[in-house]
């Protein structure tokens, strides 16, 4: 039923150069999926079930040995075609997908560390992720070492023989900072250690961290993939005897966060038009961010693709364009910040990115209204309170400018 089909239906053999590899875009659409198995539906259909029923008790033992395709917990035939294109796209063995990005993450950690065992993560961290790794894997005997990572050499101080992951995002959220994946593998991979690399705020469009020494990659497949802000999913890819570990055990029984069907159609239709977007997004941020960088209200900005960013050489290396993702911040710091971002009419005040909207979001102003039911909320290390963080959208790049500059005027 996961016939995992190389060309795409519809053009003869006569058509294509012989033996090509389909390119990126034409995998998005097609890779994993045969109309003629489906009653020629072009659109992969919605399988709305909770269980499978056998012709007989043999068929049914016989889909027990394959690993659980009795029960949509562990199993559903839309869900499976997403996993199999993603897995494909980042040139992985095999994926999963999950309810949400914090249940692939989640489901990651609990499904491969064990209490004593060790994590090394980057000092950056998304903010949910960030409360994972200090107050939710200690809790399980796992211990958490956060580093600086933008030194790959920080590493092998921090690293022990407990040590089992390395985990980090890039470019990080939401500095828009850029970690070197080959060097931070190949220091991981000497000592026998596994890297994840959370690759949402590029997605496989423009970064492929498995293409750089990485073992694990996750996604937060409600940002680029979905690509619209209508569903949540995440998604983690790696070793075929990973992610069945992470099958068998981490969805089975650990978090069973599974996706449902219907995010696993949406999904599927937003991936198809992943590369066209991410050029869009891409070409408004450098907009964006080459405007912000000439400007006297703006103190800083932060995009990889800049020729002044620390990691631009890092970036043009393993990116093969820039994401939609900036960060900036004003002289008038926190203040200037919350007034900027009232002023604007076409951003959305929004946390999430990676929608058609332009979304602008401020995490110091967050983070203080988080602390009066959370305590001990905190901003990740390296963010500051002026810190603005900004999704590009897909709109019009010359409104988006206007916005801003009416925004940034006297400020
Ligand atoms: C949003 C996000 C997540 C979490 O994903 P959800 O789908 O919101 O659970 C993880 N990592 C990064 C970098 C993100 O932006």
């Amino acid at each position: 039923m996961t016939k995992q089909h190389a060309s795409p239906p519809a053009s003869g053999a006569n058509s294509r150069r012989a033996n090509a590899p389909l390119g990126f875009t034409t995998r998005a659409i097609h890779h994993a999926y045969d109309p003629s198995d489906h009653h020629g539906a072009v659109a992969p259909p919605v399988y709305f079930t909770s269980t499978y029923a056998f012709d007989s008790v043999a068929e049914n033992e016989a889909a027990a040995a394959q690993g659980g395709m009795l029960y949509a917990r562990e199993y559903n035939p839309t869900t499976a075609i997403l996993e199999a294109r993603l897995a494909n796209l980042e040139g992985a063995e095999a994926g999963l997908a999950l309810a949400t990005g914090m249940a692939a993450i989640g489901t990651l950690m609990l499904g491969l560390l064990s209490q004593g065992d060790e994590v090394v993560v980057h000092r950056t961290l998304y903010t949910n992720t960030m409360a994972l790794t200090e107050t939710g894997l200690p809790r399980f005997g796992i211990k958490v070492v956060p580093v600086d990572l933008a030194d790959p050499s920080n590493l092998d101080a921090a690293a022990t023989d407990r040590t089992r992951l390395v985990y980090f995002e890039t470019p990080v959220n939401p500095l828009s900072d850029v970690l070197d994946i080959a060097a931070i593998a190949a220091r991981a991979n000497a000592r026998g250690i596994q890297v994840a690399v959370d690759s949402t705020f590029a997605s496989p469009a423009l970064q492929r961290p498995i293409e750089h020494g990485a073992d694990i990659v996750v996604h937060s497949l409600t940002k680029y993939i979905s690509g619209h802000g209508d569903v949540l999913g995440g998604a983690v890819m790696g070793r075929k005897a990973t992610i069945a570990r992470l099958h068998s055990h981490g969805i089975r029984y650990l978090t069973g966060a599974t996706m449902s069907p219907m995010a696993a159609a949406l999904i599927l239709r937003g991936l198809k038009t992943l590369p066209l977007r991410m050029e869009r997004h891409g070409h408004n941020a450098l907009a964006i961010a080459t405007m912000l960088q000439g400007h006297p209200a703006v103190r800083w900005v932060s995009y990889p693709q800049l020729p002044s960013h620390p990691g631009h050489a890092i970036a043009r290396r393993q990116m093969s364009a820039g994401s939609g993702m900036l960060a900036f911040g004003l002289h008038t710091g926190f203040d200037g910040a919350r007034r900027l971002m009232d002023r604007l009419s076409l951003f959305g005040r929004a946390v999430s990115l990676g929608d058609a909207e332009s979304l602008i979001m401020h995490p110091a102003s967050l983070n203080r209204a988080r602390r009066s039911i959370h305590p001990e909320a905190h901003l990740a290390d390296g963010v500051g309170e002026d810190l603005i963080r900004l999704s590009a959208g897909l709109e019009d790049a010359a409104d988006l400018l206007d916005d801003l500059f009416q925004g940034l005027d006297g400020l």
